[in-house]
């Protein structure tokens, strides 16, 4: 097998910042994290015996005089507010991408009371949640078309993006307000961080250079769920793995030879760490196909 592990692939610089502002601050004492620090289950676990403790909002509200990591997903205006109040010491990771995109918001929500302030994203999202506490919960958000009858298309709009979602669906949605639109004003900010729209045309590339392809993880993120399906797109043999664990599994069905190209790729949330264990795995595997 020919191993090869995208060098594109892994954390963004907010995630990576965030994780290193997890660990220095761990190094000082006890730290609580406000949510999974990055929507990958490893990284989680391996911070965690670090000492990071993951909390919920609930947990927040009950927590006095402590110190909670907020990650780079941003925080609604309330989070800082229960802090406050509660002698809570915040430690602020917010990526400095989504920390502007929140003032941009705010700004916009003061300046046009009137206007309807739309957010291309998913609803429950963490950074969406943060973004909306951006207009006291006002804003309206569209996760695809068929969200779009709760805009009154008759007033004014101002659209803007969460970081995380495709440039070509914003497009779409642009070119269907457009044609919606009925009177007032229609401005639309494109929001969305090029860490990682650019690296989809990389990855789709990558992915159809392989015979087989490895997408490495956390099922609970909505990055690694798009990317993953960018490289399907591109390489119908791509498997979504979480760990090595799950390597042997996805391999059993595959007629190996010592010519196989496997790539190994992975989300912005993917830690390089985990992508190296799954080509260690892939050695072991090479090694045991070998002896038999
Ligand atoms: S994807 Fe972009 S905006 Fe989101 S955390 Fe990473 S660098 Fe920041």
């Amino acid at each position: 097998m020919i191993v090869s592990i995208d060098n594109n692939s892994g954390f963004c610089f907010g995630v990576t910042s965030a994780i290193r502002t997890a660990e220095e601050e761990l190094a000082k004492g006890q730290l609580f994290c406000l949510g999974d620090i990055v929507h990958n289950g490893q990284e989680v676990k391996r911070l965690e015996q670090l000492g990071l403790e993951t909390i919920d909002y609930d947990d927040l509200r009950t927590l006095h005089n402590v110190r909670v990591l907020l990650r780079a997903h941003g925080e609604p205006p309330s989070t800082y507010h229960i802090a406050h109040n509660n002698g809570i010491e915040i430690i602020d990771a917010t990526c400095p991408v989504v920390k502007k995109l929140q003032e941009r918001i705010h700004k916009t929500y003061i300046e046009h009371r009137d206007a309807q302030i739309v957010i291309y994203g998913k609803a429950g999202h963490a950074e969406v949640i943060g973004l909306q506490g951006q207009t006291n919960n006002t804003a309206i958000i569209i996760e695809n078309e068929k969200d779009l009858d709760k805009i009154d298309f008759t007033r004014d709009i101002y659209l803007f993006s969460q970081t995380t979602k495709s440039v070509e669906g914003f497009r779409t949605l642009i070119d269907v307000i457009k044609s919606r639109k009925n009177g007032g004003v229609f401005e639309y900010h494109d929001t969305i961080c090029r860490s990682v729209a650019n690296r989809v045309e990389h990855l789709k590339a990558f992915a159809a250079e392989q015979d087989l392809v490895l997408f490495v993880g956390g099922r609970k993120s909505s990055n690694a769920k798009v990317l993953f399906e960018h490289c399907r797109e591109a390489n119908s043999n791509t498997y979504f793995i979480e760990s090595a664990n799950e390597v042997k599994e996805d391999l059993s069905s595959f007629n190996l030879s010592p010519t196989t190209k496997i790539g190994i790729c992975g989300a912005t949330s993917t830690p390089q760490w985990l992508m190296q264990q799954v080509a260690e795995a892939l050695q072991k595997l090479q090694k045991q196909i070998q002896k038999s």
